[in-house]
């Protein structure tokens, strides 16, 4: 008899989880991405959030070391969202810069999935719409080329083919 890998009961012959425990646990994690989305949207208490997810959780069978991916997993839905379009406005990136700040969350935390990436690109496209000359990308990798003074970096994009 093997016993369900939710909620620890038996679970009958050559099985390891109950549907109904399996089905929970996905609705709470999807549940738990969402609260964390709609925090990074400026919607809900941020300081109230880590509890909610919290007991979120417990309800529903997902470790509490799960919960700092649901808090990055929405701010990363966040940012998604507030791209649909095209680029990132002054207060969605301060919104977004808020939350990423409050849970102390690295560049590197935040883009495993090239998220952060993209985040920053929209605020480039941003300055690049109001004429301005963007000068928060910064490259850690020698550029294969010198700029005139008038010029300046916008963006690098690395291990670019071409043809
Ligand atoms: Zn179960």
């Amino acid at each position: 008899m093997g016993n369900c890998i939710y909620c620890g009961k038996p679970a009958g012959f050559f099985r390891k989880r109950h549907r109904e425990c399996e089905e929970r646990y996905k609705n709470t994690w999807n549940a738990m991405i969402l609260k964390a989305k709609e925090v990074a949207l400026g919607v809900g208490q941020i300081m109230n959030l880590e509890g909610e997810l919290h007991n979120l959780a417990k309800e529903g069978y997902v470790s509490q070391d799960k919960i700092k991916e649901a808090l990055i997993l929405g701010w990363e839905e966040a940012v998604l969202h507030f791209l649909e379009d095209g680029n990132l406005d002054a207060q969605e990136e301060e919104k977004l810069v808020a939350y990423a700040e409050y849970f102390g969350f690295t560049q590197n935390d935040l883009d495993k999935r090239g998220i952060y990436t993209r985040f920053v690109q929209g605020a480039v496209l941003r300055e690049v719409l109001e004429g301005k000359v963007p000068q928060r990308f910064k490259t850690a990798d020698p550029l294969p080329f010198n700029f005139q003074k008038s010029e300046s970096l916008v963006w690098a994009f690395s291990n670019v083919k071409y043809y």
